[in-house]
């Protein structure tokens, strides 16, 4: 295939609450951009991101700018079915989103190849490319949001596995015996590593101590506790430190199986800081052997929140290799 440097995909980020949509080219250049309301409680979110994509292209059209468009990008919370473009399935943040034929929808409704994935994946597809992933050929991604997800790359191709569940690292288990998860195993990395479980957690030893007397007003959200974590908060750096625990006996079982280069670490919990990866990479060094450890990097994601979007677009552009015959 030739190609240009005016070649464009469309970019769409599905999420909860936004979607987020851009004309990109391979380089991650925006010429046009904007963000939707999700309306998933109205259940509009195709019907969304359709309109949006409309918009973004009228105003490329208005700013004169000549198009060659490749075809369409996704990249969508829930459990994506890669191979058909659908949604396997999405919990209550998106009510009705499951069984959603998104490919289907968008193809007929712009002409245009269309490419579906989970937010995860393209994720790493954006750090690859563009953040602390590039030059990786072997990359672990871990998004540390309200759960926890994961994607992996091996020789710079998303490993789906057999059904492409590949990288659920959210349920890998890190305490055999710990508590139980909604997955239904137990002791799962999300329990102890996801923005719900730091503010779950937070708040259980706040009315432990309550109880014992002292006056502990419990935390809205995880964001709190890394507030008073960074403040000195003794109970809060308890929970950072279970979190951060965690996180690198997870990782040290990660570099045990799969040798990568690279381990990109995103999301809202990440950006809790600098000094929560260093207790994480303490951790996984302690843990892993050094052999394997002495040539990985463990670093945050850095392709901000238009990661998504950029992701999202690199589908097409990557679509000879990763589009399903
Ligand atoms: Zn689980």
């Amino acid at each position: 295939m030739t190609t240009t440097s005016t070649e464009q995909a469309i970019g769409v980020d599905i999420g909860g609450t936004k979607i987020r949509i851009g004309l990109v080219d391979r380089y991650g250049n925006v010429a046009a951009e904007l963000a939707v309301p999700s309306l998933a409680k109205e259940r509009r979110v195709v019907e969304q991101a359709i309109n949006g994509i409309r918009n973004v292209l009228k105003m490329a059209e208005e700013q004169g700018k000549a198009l060659h468009l490749l075809g369409i990008g996704v990249g969508s919370a829930g459990q994506i079915d890669f191979a058909s473009g659908t949604v396997r399935y999405a919990n209550d943040l998106l009510p009705g989103y499951t069984g959603t034929p998104i490919r289907e929808l968008l193809e007929r409704e712009f002409s245009l190849p269309v490419y579906v994935d989970n937010d995860v994946n393209v994720l790493a597809l954006a750090e690859k490319r563009f953040g602390s992933g590039k030059h990786s050929r072997h990359m672990v991604c871990i998004a540390l949001g309200t759960g926890v997800g994961g994607a992996l790359l091996s020789e710079g191709q998303i490993v789906r596995g057999a059904t492409g569940g590949a990288g659920e690292i959210g349920h890998m288990t890190v305490d055999f015996r710990g508590p139980r998860c909604i997955c239904g195993n137990r002791g799962c990395l999300e329990m102890y590593a996801s923005g719900t479980s730091i503010e779950r957690r937070m708040n259980e030893l706040l009315k432990r101590g309550e109880e014992a007397g002292a006056d502990a007003p419990a935390v809205p959200d995880a964001r709190a506790v890394f507030a008073r974590w960074r403040a000195g908060d003794p109970t809060a750096g308890q929970v950072m430190d279970e979190a951060a625990a965690a996180l690198g006996a997870a990782i040290a079982s990660l570099i045990h199986i799969v040798n990568p280069d690279t381990i990109v670490i995103g999301g809202g919990v990440a950006e809790s800081g600098e000094d929560f990866l260093a207790k994480v990479r303490e951790e996984a060094e302690r843990r892993a052997m050094p052999s394997m450890y002495r040539h990985v990097r463990i670093e945050a994601a850095s392709s901000g929140n238009r990661s998504g979007m950029l992701g999202a677009a690199q589908l097409v552009f990557q679509a000879p290799v990763s589009h399903p015959a």
